[in-house]
């Protein structure tokens, strides 16, 4: 059996490597380049997601490319701590949540695809697909076709493949928040008391945006800023500068807590004025043998840190659904009613967790009591705990 997966992001090298332990024959198309490792922000991947990458045999890429991420501790703008938010418990070899750079994540997936003998077309966007028999037949932007018995569109929370599907599908929804990310490198020795700590997120409820800084091991400080505002439009984003980008951010931090004008004015800015989106409940994933999985079929927002993860979920229980089952379309039913409801609850926990982070939205005597009594590592473990078996055998009914 061949599978087409369009999108060579995190969901789609990690689906080609599951289709392949599953003795599916996949090919990997994607718009842009090879990805570059060197851009873009970082991200935590849960120890969920960890388990999901074991599944398909690149725990280890990840563990030589994270650090480990012990804790997010929440502060107010006067610098009270609120709490601290649970990520789970560590994966049976001890391995915790780990930080890392996500295009270093992506580009090291693809190496190891390609190690494996996956094939990748590179500046090759899917333009449309149609159902021809028993087979797909992909249109590409150079008006080549390709065929194959399926296709998986891991294409993102844009995703073409999803109108495809169904003309109808809905849009990504802007959550109202502005993305910024950056490093300062040494920016541990601009750091003192419990912000100096190694290996947390440290986040503030700013005033007007909030702020989150981790301490890396080596002595470098990663960070990342939301500011509540409206979407950023190309225009804006094409004539300001990063320095001007700075500068808006240190302004917005000012009289909050916290080390965020020290970090942003030493810092090198790696992600600027992205526009923030989820994506919740789609209501076809699949039709004529194409399916959606990742950003493309459900997007939790940033603040869920579960987005990576859950692309890592879908593309080992595709996998198995597709291995175990005798067609197409059971396989593909019976994926989506293992996913569904755990994904859309992931993107309504992420969406309420991206609306506290309005100035204002929650006091904090609310925020305190949140931490304390409904965030707790009990209430949270559906999320985190949550473990693939890679040899357990799928059936309709289970
Ligand atoms: C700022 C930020 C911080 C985040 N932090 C976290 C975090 O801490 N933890 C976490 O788990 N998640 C986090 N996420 C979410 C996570 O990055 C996504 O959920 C994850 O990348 C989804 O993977 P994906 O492969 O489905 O989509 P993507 O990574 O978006 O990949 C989609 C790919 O499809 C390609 N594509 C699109 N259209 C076409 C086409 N027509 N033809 C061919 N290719 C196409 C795109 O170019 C892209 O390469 C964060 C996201 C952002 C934006």
């Amino acid at each position: 059996m061949k599978a087409l997966v369009v999108g060579a992001g995190l969901a789609g090298p990690l689906a080609a490597m599951a289709l392949r332990r599953a003795g599916i024959e996949p090919v990997v198309v994607e718009r842009h380049g090879p990805p570059n490792p060197t851009s873009g922000s970082w991200f935590t991947v849960s120890p969920n997601g960890l388990d999901a990458l074991a599944a398909v045999g690149v725990l280890d890429l990840a563990k030589g490319l994270g650090v480990a991420h012990e804790r997010n501790v929440l502060v107010s703008a006067t610098g009270r701590e609120l709490g601290t938010l649970p990520l789970g418990s560590p994966l049976a070899d001890g391995t915790p949540a780990l930080t890392m750079k996500r295009s270093e994540l992506t580009a090291a997936l693809v190496d190891e695809a390609t190690r494996r003998g996956i094939g990748f077309r590179w500046n090759a966007g899917l333009e449309t697909a149609r159902r021809d028999g028993d087979r797909v037949v992909a249109t590409l932007a150079d008006g080549s076709t390709l065929a194959a018995d399926l296709l998986i569109g891991a294409d993102g929370v844009h995703s073409p493949t999803r109108r495809l599907i169904d003309p109808g599908a809905p849009a990504a929804r802007y959550v109202g928040l502005t993305n910024f990310g950056g490093i300062t490198p040494g920016g541990s020795a601009l750091l003192d008391g419990p912000d100096a700590v190694a290996e947390q997120w440290r986040m503030v409820f700013g005033r007007r945006a909030f702020f989150g800084h981790f301490a890396h091991p080596n002595g470098d400080v990663v960070w990342f800023v939301n500011v509540p505002e409206p979407a950023i439009t190309p225009q804006e984003r094409a004539r300001t500068t990063d320095d001007q980008w700075r500068w808006k951010l240190i302004a917005l931090m000012e009289g909050d807590a916290g080390p965020a004008a020290r970090l942003i004015e030493a810092g090198i800015l790696e992600l600027a004025g992205d526009n923030t989106h989820d994506l919740g409940h789609v209501p076809t994933w699949h039709r004529d043998r194409m399916i959606v999985i990742g950003d493309a079929a459900h997007a939790p927002a940033p603040s869920s840190g579960q987005g990576a993860s859950m692309a890592a979920e879908d593309a080992v229980v595709l996998a198995q659904c597709l291995r175990d089952l005798p067609d197409i379309d059971s396989a593909f039913a019976a994926y989506e009613s293992r996913r569904r409801a755990r994904v859309e609850r992931i993107v309504k926990t992420g969406a309420r967790s991206s609306s506290t982070k309005s100035p204002g939205a929650l006091q904090q005597l609310m925020l305190r009591a949140i931490f304390r009594y409904a965030v707790t590592p009990k209430n949270t473990a559906w999320m985190y705990d949550h473990r693939l078996c890679w040899n357990e055998t799928v059936t309709t009914t289970r």
